[in-house]
């Protein structure tokens, strides 16, 4: 037989303990550490599944001290020797095997490694491109190999609960026509059809409505989607949804199957229960008391509307803006050990909400009997008790305002302050608090552009009550749509859908799309429902934004395993990159670069 090209693990570096004692093992890894006191080495050997302490007793033999000498972090070797017992002293009960060792009898080298460009496991410190650059470097590390693992645990899961509920999975291609979604769609050149482009889906929507079409009744797939937007720290170019229909359902079928779902993967994955339901808001409640539609539940805080009172006191900026029609809210910041309420802690306040629209932050400082003072505190002489018990202000707490004309501003600034708040002032509670957006607009007016669009997509079935009044009312329509929110993140949306070509049609007229357009684009849609397709709905959990709050990460680049840095770029295989002359031509495309700025 040809001599053997290496020798082969016969047990993995993270299994051994003491009732392997004397047996005789061969371990495949890389150097973690080598600690080497004169001809005596200690290596930490490690592969996927642990760390396996390996000796070299300064009675080896010449070769092998040779070879131990030779060995730098981060070597590839092979490890042939016995497993015995620790010396008491040298137990480590932090480890899996921390109750053995490994005395080598032979080291052979696999593979060596150039000097490190960082340190693994140096994980944050180390400049995110560099680490991206040696992604297979960094995906070495702890951090990395934990949180993918947990990765496809969640995904693992999630396939086993929705099989065994009769759903299947099933692939949609990535080649499809260009269907605006809301995002700007990456494109694919034809080759053989000059002039014509394959768009990557944003997202499975069109066919898994067009598999209800066809009967699949229930459908899931961990699907890739792909959108042309900016790369920020949440989003990436393409990212991976777990999509999902279902055929003759109503909302809140949809709802207890993700209830269901995440409760029992949550449970199987990281032993957490979740409620058996989740909470539920309406939009309008969401944004009346969180000041937005993805609320971070893990603390209180509420926001409440103060216009009545704000009308009673004497501060004329505030009854002017109530006057003409807008809104005044506030929210109260409990006295906190070690926080003092300064005049910088409160600027720093009222710049988190200037960038939302606030054109000021007004506040009020409580203190003993409900005195008030400070900043807009005289205005509100005489109505002490009534500003008190309404935010339930307590002595030492500072009360925080926002006036704005518009509504969606004025929550939207004091969002920002709660959402500061609950970082500076330590209100986070561990633990993952989901809850249900529902009740969502299905219009938003699109200023730019001059026209009304999806809130979601153009596929979301409105509420029956507004079905006579789509197009005398856009704004006020609202949708069978619902979020499914995280911690502050919206990690899933969906709807009930429209299955009727006429509704379909009036949606896409309001949405600026004319009857020819509509059909130009959408053809294929309106086409399947004009045979029998049934009513259904569905919903679509981002899994990458899902494990990276469950690894209570802020980053989904810390979740993935080669992802695009905020730039949009792979900094390891320097993907976007140039085509060719020839690969140009047999595309017929002619780039017209842009000018350099002046
Ligand atoms: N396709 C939608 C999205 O990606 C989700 C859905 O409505 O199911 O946001």
């Amino acid at each position: 037989m040809a001599e053997e090209l290496f020798s082969q693990r016969t047990t993995t570096c993270g299994a051994l303990t003491k009732e392997d004692n004397n047996k005789q093992v061969v371990l495949n890894g890389w150097v973690h550490r080598d600690r080497n006191h004169g001809s005596l080495h200690f290596i930490n050997l490690r592969d996927r599944y642990g760390i396996t302490q390996v000796v070299v007793d300064d009675d080896a033999s010449a070769e092998l001290q040779s070879v131990a000498n030779e060995l730098r972090m981060e070597f590839c070797i092979a490890v042939t020797g016995f497993v015995r017992l620790r010396p008491d002293s040298m137990v480590n009960p932090e480890m899996a095997t921390g109750e053995i060792e490994v005395k080598a009898e032979k080291i052979e080298i696999l593979s060596r490694c150039a000097p490190l460009p960082f340190l693994l496991d140096d994980g944050k410190e180390t400049r995110e491109d560099l680490r991206l650059k040696y992604r297979y470097l960094d995906l070495r590390s702890q951090g990395m190999q934990k949180r993918l693992k947990l990765r496809h645990d969640f995904i693992f899961s999630i396939r086993k609960y929705l099989a065994g509920r009769d759903f299947y999975e099933i692939e949609t291609p990535t080649l499809i026509k260009s269907t605006p979604e809301g995002a700007r769609d990456f494109v694919v050149p034809s080759r053989l059809y000059a002039g014509k482009f394959y768009a990557l889906p944003q997202s499975p929507q069109l066919f898994k409505q067009i598999l209800m079409v066809g009967g699949f009744d229930k459908y899931f797939q961990i699907a890739r989607c792909y959108r042309d937007e900016d790369s920020r720290g949440d989003r990436q170019l393409e990212f991976t949804q777990l999509d999902l229909e279902m055929s003759f359902v109503k909302r809140d079928d949809v709802l207890s199957l993700m209830e269901g779902l995440f409760g029992h993967v949550f449970k199987e994955v990281m032993n957490v229960d979740l409620p058996v339901h989740f909470r539920r808001l309406s939009y309008n409640d969401s944004l009346n008391t969180y000041g937005c539609d993805k609320p971070d539940l893990r603390f209180d805080l509420p926001i409440s509307d103060m216009n009545e009172i704000a009308q009673k006191s004497s501060f004329a900026t505030f009854k002017d803006i109530v006057a003409a029609g807008g809104f005044v809210k506030a929210l109260c910041a409990p006295k906190t050990e070690g926080v003092e309420f300064s005049r910088k802690f409160i600027t720093e306040l009222e710049d988190a909400a200037k960038i939302y629209g606030a054109k000021g932050l007004a506040w009020i400082k409580v203190g003993e009997h409900n005195v008030l003072s400070g900043g807009v505190g005289k205005f509100f002489a005489g109505l002490e008790e009534e500003l008190v018990s309404k935010l339930e202000a307590k002595e030492g707490d500072l009360i925080l305002f926002v006036a704005h004309e518009n509504w969606k501003r004025c929550c939207a600034s004091l969002s920002a302050v709660r959402s500061k708040l609950g970082k500076d002032l330590n209100l986070i509670r561990k633990g993952f608090e989901f809850c249900w957006i529902i009740d969502f607009p299905l219009f938003e007016y699109n200023e730019t552009e001059g026209h009304w669009e999806a809130a979601h997509h153009m596929f979301s079935m409105p509420q029956t009550e507004y079905l006579d009044t789509l197009e005398s009312d856009p704004g006020s329509v609202k949708g069978d749509l619902y979020d499914l929110v995280l911690n502050g993140y919206e990690v899933a949306s969906g709807s009930i859908r429209i299955h009727d070509v006429e509704l379909q049609k009036r949606i896409f007229r309001i949405c600026n799309f004319d009857d020819e357009t509509a059909e130009e684009r959408f053809g294929f849609l309106l086409n399947a429902f004009r045979y029998g397709p049934p009513p259904h709905g569905g919903i679509a959990p981002g899994i990458d934004r899902m494990v990276m709050i469950m690894s209570d990460e802020t980053s989904i680049h810390e979740v993935i395993a080669f992802p695009k840095n905020t730039a949009g770029v792979s900094p390891m295989d320097d993907s976007p990159s140039f085509l060719d002359q020839q690969q140009l031509d047999d595309l017929h495309l002619i780039i017209d670069y842009p000018k350099p700025k002046e």
